[in-house]
Parts: structure tokens; sequence; C-alpha cells
């Protein structure tokens, strides 16, 4: 069985999250890690995680808010790590793709949450979108260690952030017709990577297009097996081992 190590089970996307979490058991997916982004979807994340087992979360301001985040966003989040199944903190990071971004403000938020990071020593999955030169000098300031999620990247990249401690966060894109990813994780080699969704976004082929939920990571280890010509088995142990290395969860098969 494997993790879905970095998703977005909100109402707003999903109407039946228990008949959800139980189907994609069924699909061998034995826990999921549920990413919050603002002060709504952090309180929603810690309670799942409470709820369901299979559900862990991760507390975060995602940069596309650091210009409207108020410090009592980041009070909650400190206040609340010891919650159960709070595993790390996230998602954070930079986001220079749309016009009319606060670069400055983006730092100083990503550099605040590294530091509680670094003081209570939880990982951190990393969202870096056109914005790798930032993200990584962020990085290096902190003693701190994660995944970067959702990584489209060079190898080049790909090696400085696991020089840097980190795993590679891999999902659907990997699947995608053309995608330059699947040469960097032949190249990178399983023992620096995750598996996760990214759900609601980002359906691996065969379902892309459809809404995405953590039981597709099953297609993504398929493509995975047969690109590499490794066996499913093997993927999905040494990922797991990968999981285990990075957040605090034991119930993992
Ligand atoms: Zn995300």
């Amino acid at each position: 069985m494997y993790m879905d190590t970095h998703a977005h089970i909100y109402k707003e996307y999903y109407n039946d999250i228990e008949k959800l979490l139980s189907q994609i058991k069924k699909d061998n997916c034995f826990g999921v890690i549920n990413a919050g982004c603002n002060q709504e979807t952090n309180e929603e994340v810690i309670l799942l995680a409470k709820k369901y087992n299979n559900l862990f979360a991760t507390l975060g301001i995602h940069p596309e808010n650091a210009t409207n985040y108020k410090t009592k966003n980041i009070d909650y989040i400190i206040k609340h790590l010891k919650e159960e199944r709070v595993v790390g903190i996230g998602e954070i990071g930079l986001d220079f793709h749309y016009q009319g971004y606060n670069k400055e403000e983006q730092i100083m938020l990503f550099e605040k949450q590294l530091a509680i990071a670094q003081k209570h020593k939880l990982p951190v999955v990393i969202h870096s979108r056109d914005a790798t030169n930032d993200t990584i000098k962020c990085l290096k300031k902190f003693k701190v260690t994660g995944v970067i999620h959702c990584f489209t990247g060079s190898i080049e990249t790909a090696r400085e952030y696991i020089k840097l401690g980190y795993k590679l966060g891999i999902g659907g894109v990997v699947t995608f017709k053309n995608a330059k990813l699947k040469e960097v994780v032949n190249a990178i080699g399983l023992e620096n990577i995750v598996l996760e969704t990214d759900c609601p976004y980002l359906s691996p082929d065969p379902v892309r297009g459809k809404i995405n939920h953590p039981g597709n990571i099953k297609y993504i280890i398929e493509f995975l097996s047969k690109y590499l010509n490794i066996s499913e088995k093997e993927i999905i142990k040494k990922t797991n081992e990968n999981v285990k290395k990075v957040f605090d969860i034991n119930i993992m098969p």
C-alpha cells in the first residue's frame, strides 16, 4: 500500500469525504497528507485529521496569501502543531508565476514559516513556481528538510534540492506525454522521491482532466514501473521508506 504525500481534501472539492477515504483504501492508498493553505483550510485539515486515522495534516500559509494573511493566522499554526496527526509545515513557498505578485512579502512569509519549522523540528512541504533561485536561497538559511512538492524542474535543480536534504514530490505530471520529468526521476533515482497527487488538481493519465483523488497514485506507480523497468512493489517500498524518513508517520504497512 502506498501514501499520497500531498493532497487538498477539502469539502469545497469533495462532498463526501468519508466515502472518498474508504474508496481510496480499496485503491491501496493507506494514508494521505492533507495540506492547508490558509486559515480556513488549516482549520479544516486539523478537524479531518482528528476524525480519520488515514488523514494527516500539514499547516501553512500558501504564498498566494502573502499579501492578505494576518499575524493571528501564523499564531494559529504555532498553537496547533501538537494536534493529532499534524506532521509538518506546508504548503509554504514562493510563487512568481502570475503578474502582480509581491516578492518581498512572499519571502517574508516563507521565511517566517521556515523558522517555525526549524524551531519545532518539523518537515516542510514546499511550493515553488517560477521561483527556484529564491526558494533555494531561502531554504539555505534554515536547518530544515522536507518535500519539494509537485517538482517539475530540471535534473540540475533536482540535485540542488537533494543536496539540501529534500525529497521531490512526484505527481501526475510525470505521466503526461512530453513531460521531461520522467527523465529527471530516472536520473535521480527512487531514493529521492515521494509520490503525491496534489488533488483535486493534476490527474495523471489515463484520468487526466477528471477530478483527482489519492487513489490515482496507482497510475503514477504503474507508469513509473513501466518506464523505469522496476516492479510496482519496489517503487512502493522505496517511496514509503522515503515518506518515513521525512515525516513522523508510523502506520505504514
Ligand atoms: Zn498543493
